[in-house]
């Protein structure tokens, strides 16, 4: 109340810095409106809410709030204001500038996501494409970024070849020293791995990504990894037969004997270990390793072979170009079916894992994978956060995993994560209530990116724009 009045009472010194202001007004009121508390659940019925430039300014109880020039006020009667939504995982910096930039950045921004980590791209046009958008000379959401992979495989613009342990530490130090928020690892070998989990340690960076086949969960986390990406490594820690299991994929690796890789993953899910799993779980529970299960991208390689896939209406907000990527025929043409029976196998077990890991306390963020086929931008968080309800989260869990737990993770939580004074005012406006359903989260009245209001009729038009682009790449 008294963060308002102060807000409120400052507005004169606010609107004579703001007569060179850009385009818009610098301070946007919301009245009557219910801010839901992203920590606890509790919502603030019927508030009023200041925002002043890029932050909010003030939460209260007003009735009234002055008319005057440069002030936007959205009366939001009966809606519910949450704090920009995260996507943290995603590849943002791959296909092209115009389907990044103008394609998944307008979605996710009608979607609500107002902040994205990037897991892998190329780390020069996503650093660029960073300042602009800090700078406010492009409209995206915050970018975090993993920059480039750190991979066996041979190096290009977005991956860093790394076999020996040397190679480890030159990647992390350049990395580091480029000013990237993580680590990245996709797959890379044992000696390599224990290398670069040494190295970011002492350059004080986060290491990130995929579990290695070499390296069991179980070591991972022993050795600080601070997020595993689509729970890889999870199941075969949870196996009876681990050690065994992961010497007879590593074998089938070294000879490429894909098929005989593959059917080990009927062996890893048959030789479940409810026990064995607890003690894992409750050990990442007390760790700092966080979980982004992706279960939607999991759910989505499982469906390559449904017909229902090519009448998906968010389809048409994909670009031709891409969308022939996506051809069912050619994704079925690199999967075979008893591979596609084991991921169908693995996407609902994977509900199932989450379900044990979530209730054993380990820590989970929302991230989808997009634009991988049938991910699409923006939208597919909501699906994330749908899924993550199925898999025994409350809603209030659920929106945290794209909120707060994110800006813990970061440590940024004295930025985002929660709709609070001092907080940058990146907000989604929403028709009804998702802490009693979560699938209230696609109910978007309006958006807010760093104080600016998109309303819905704002938002309708960035989809229809990125539609008509769509259609003619
Ligand atoms: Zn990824």
């Amino acid at each position: 109340m008294k963060a308002l009045l102060t807000a409120v009472l400052c507005l004169g010194v606010a609107l004579n810095a703001q007569a060179k202001a850009k385009d818009g007004p610098e301070t946007l009121i919301f009245t009557n409106v219910n801010v839901v508390n992203t920590r606890d659940g509790g919502i603030d019925q019927g508030v009023t809410v200041v925002i002043s430039k890029d932050r909010i300014t003030g939460v209260g109880k007003v009735g009234f709030v002055p008319e005057r020039r440069n002030l936007q006020i959205i009366n939001a009667n009966g809606k519910y204001l949450i704090p920009g939504l995260w996507d943290m995982h995603v590849h943002s910096g791959f296909i092209s500038p115009v389907w990044d930039e103008k394609v998944i950045y307008p979605l996710y921004l009608a979607n609500g996501v107002t902040g994205v980590r990037d897991m892998g791209g190329n780390p020069d046009i996503l650093n660029a494409r960073r300042k602009r958008i800090e700078a406010g000379e492009l409209l995206g959401p915050h970018l975090i970024l993993a920059g480039p992979f750190l991979s066996n495989t041979k190096a290009d613009a977005q991956t860093i070849s790394v076999n020996t342990p040397e190679d480890a530490r030159q990647a992390v130090d350049a990395i580091k020293a480029r000013g990237e928020d993580f680590v990245k690892i996709l797959n890379v070998p044992r000696d390599a791995y224990f290398a670069i989990a040494g190295e970011a340690a002492k350059q004080k960076i986060p290491f990130v990504g995929h579990v290695p086949y070499s390296v069991s969960a179980r070591e991972a986390v022993a050795a600080g990894q601070k997020s595993i990406e689509h729970l890889s490594g999870i199941l075969l820690a949870c196996s009876s037969k681990e050690d065994d299991l992961r010497a007879k994929g590593l074998t089938a690796l070294a000879s490429r004997d894909y098929a005989s890789y593959q059917k080990l993953g009927d062996e890893v899910m048959a030789t479940y270990d409810q026990s064995r799993a607890q003690v894992f779980f409750r050990q990442i529970a007390s760790s700092t390793t966080w979980q982004v299960p992706t279960l939607v991208w999991t759910q989505a390689n499982s469906r390559i072979d449904s017909p229902d896939l090519q009448n998906d209406p968010r389809l048409k907000y994909v670009p031709a170009s891409v969308h022939d990527q996506w051809a069912p025929a050619k994704l079925l043409k690199t999967t075979s079916a008893s591979e596609l029976a084991g991921l169908k196998k693995e996407a609902d077990r994977d509900v199932e894992v989450v379900k044990a890991m979530h209730a054993a306390g380990v820590q989970f963020m929302a991230g989808t994978d997009g634009p991988d086929p049938y991910v699409f931008p923006g939208f597919s968080l909501h699906d994330e956060l749908e899924w993550l309800v199925k898999s025994g989260f409350t809603p209030l869990q659920a929106l945290q995993a794209a909120t707060l737990s994110p800006a813990l993770f970061l440590v940024k939580a004295d930025k985002y994560g929660l709709a609070e004074v001092g907080h940058v005012a990146d907000l989604v406006l929403l028709d009804a209530n998702p802490l009693q359903d979560i699938r209230n989260t696609r109910k978007i009245f309006g958006v807010v990116v760093g104080g600016k209001y998109y309303s819905r009729g704002a938002l309708d038009k960035m989809l229809d724009q990125v539609e008509k682009l769509a259609a003619q790449q």
